[in-house]
């Protein structure tokens, strides 16, 4: 093999390599655009255009020239509908093809291929060149093949021009790079496979035709990539398969033995496969990730949403509750007043059914107060006045006023004595006057029978406990009694009227407090103790 030979093959072998792996980057980038199919499709028509056209010079036999050139020209008829096709649809993804495309251009291109086959086209080969591109006798029909050609290849440009003329933007600059890329390209063929074969009988660079075919689809590449996602890591890939793929098509030209040559050209293959397969999963793996980037900003969005549509809701609840709470207030005096008889003696009837209006006015007040409390935490808006107070004083107050209603209800509520007499502390005395009673209130509701303790004890901090026999807490639901709207499940069966917001106020009162609150219970049946742990300030 000469030099100049080898030359050859090593510059066809590169582009060919190189086109091969651009053909299918395109092609895993985005499999369903009828832009990237076509890319693919034209690359692989210009390697085995390239192929035979480079192979057709490495024989002397007449007969396999003369097939060789038959196959060279039948791809360049395909050669030229892919190029036209390319510049029909770049740079959708998706199209309808014409009735032309169907009825005419597809047609004509597969009968003026097969005629290339035949001998109307290429009869015979006269005289083998060695080393150089043998004359064919031309055939009549070489006019069809010529025609179709011109047609398609012109077709192509004129798309890809008015598309350039139309375009606007990016596309306008990818268009115009692709357009510079054909315009090489189609240089580099009318000097090396025209002007110089017909002028000056110089046919050494016509087996070079993937070479000229490169600027053009590089271009093209360049400009679907651009279009698609061009991405460091896979453009790095793509390269380093490239050199390694180029560095093996080395070896297989300047090896010496024919077993040399099948196991080098066998790494090449491989080399190729694995290196077109870890583009594509690479391709697989950012693809996944932008996926996972929109749905994470529309995840986004649709907090954002959620956000406001709470934030209307608690504007809402807040509005409500404060439109709800002065009518209540006067309800609530003028049942006191009624009972007092301010308004003139009342039956014992009349005082009866006043005591029904009245439980159930303080029943709507509690769930106003509670309402209240939950727009206050939500907007962010409970104010503190900390004060200096006692805080056994503040505890035992409030289980006298628990002992007649707890009587009512059939719960013995008491609270052990406290040793050393009070508990100087710096609070929100009415808060956590809320938090205890919200404690207190909950035992009695959730103790249908038996005995409710409070208790206070100080050591490194102030411990307030307070332990009912009631209905006690399953396991599984103790973590979330805190938590907004809260219930379990045999809360609801004892007192149907809760809404599971009084837990959730008084741990947020509680941690302000720099304190901890939690529940124990020894399972559902065997009573519940709410612990508060409060730091001494005072
Ligand atoms: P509500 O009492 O309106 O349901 P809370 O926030 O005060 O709302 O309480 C939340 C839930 O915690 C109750 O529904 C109940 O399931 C449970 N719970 C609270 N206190 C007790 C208690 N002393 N014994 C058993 N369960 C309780």
């Amino acid at each position: 093999m000469s030099n100049l030979q080898n030359f050859d093959l090593l510059s066809v072998g590169i582009t060919v390599a190189a086109i091969g792996i651009l053909g299918f980057a395109i092609f895993f980038d985005n499999r369903k655009s009828v832009t990237n199919k076509t890319f693919l499709g034209f690359s692989l028509i210009t390697i085995l255009y390239g192929v035979f056209n480079y192979i057709n010079y490495q024989t002397a036999s007449p007969e396999l020239i003369l097939w060789f050139l038959r196959l060279t020209i039948f791809w360049a008829v395909w050669h030229a509908f892919s190029f036209f096709q390319l510049f029909y649809v770049f740079p959708e993804e998706k199209i309808n093809f014409p009735p032309y495309y169907k009825y005419f251009i597809l047609p004509l291109t597969a009968l003026a291929s097969i005629l290339t086959l035949t001998p109307w086209v290429f009869s015979r080969i006269e005289q083998v060149v060695m080393g150089g591109v043998s004359n064919p006798v031309r055939g009549p029909v070489i006019i069809v093949f010529g025609a179709t050609v011109v047609l398609l290849a012109g077709s192509g440009i004129f798309f890809l021009i008015k598309k350039t003329w139309q375009a606007e933007g990016k596309l306008r600059s990818q268009l115009r790079l692709i357009l510079l890329g054909a315009t090489s390209t189609f240089s580099l063929i009318i000097v090396f496979n025209f002007i110089l074969p017909v002028i000056f009988n110089q046919l050494r660079f016509i087996p070079l035709a993937p070479v000229f075919f490169f600027p053009l689809i590089i271009a093209t590449a360049y400009a679907i990539f651009r279009h698609g996602l061009l991405n460091m890591k896979v453009v790095t890939v793509d390269i380093l398969t490239f050199l390694l793929v180029v560095s093996i098509l080395f070896e297989v030209l300047i090896s010496s033995s024919t077993a040399e040559i099948f196991f080098r050209t066998i790494i090449f293959i491989l080399l190729l496969t694995f290196g077109i397969l870890l583009s594509k999963s690479i391709r697989r793996e950012i693809k996944q990730r932008e996926a996972l980037q929109i749905l994470t900003e529309e995840l986004e969005v649709a907090n954002e949403e959620l956000r406001k549509l709470d934030q209307a809701k608690s504007e809402f609840i807040s509005i409500a509750s404060h439109q709800l709470r002065s009518p209540l207030t006067v309800i609530r005096g003028y049942i006191a007043m009624f009972s007092e008889g301010t308004f003139g003696a009342i039956t014992e009837q009349a005082r009866d059914a006043l005591g029904r209006v009245s439980f159930s006015a303080e029943q709507l007040i509690k769930l106003v107060a509670s309402l209240l409390n939950l727009s206050r935490i939500e907007s962010g808006k409970i104010k503190y006045d900390f004060t200096k107070g006692d805080f056994v004083k503040l505890v035992k107050g409030i289980v006298e006023e628990f002992i007649p209603y707890a009587r009512d209800k059939g719960v013995e509520l008491h609270m052990e004595d406290y040793a050393d007499g009070s508990i100087p502390l710096l609070f929100d005395s009415d808060k956590i006057r809320e938090v205890v009673v919200n404690l207190i209130d909950n035992a009695i509701k959730y103790s249908p029978k038996g005995k409710i303790s409070v208790s206070l004890s100080k050591n490194a901090s102030i411990l307030l406990l307070v332990k009912d026999s009631g209905i006690g807490i399953a396991k599984e639901d103790i973590r979330k009694l805190f938590a907004k709207f809260s219930r379990s499940t045999d809360a609801q069966k004892v007192d149907p009227n809760g809404m599971g917001i009084g837990l959730y106020f008084v741990k947020r009162v509680v941690e302000d407090h720099g304190g901890k609150v939690w529940a124990d219970s020894e399972g559902v049946g065997n009573g519940s103790t709410f612990t508060v742990e409060l730091p001494i300030k005072s």
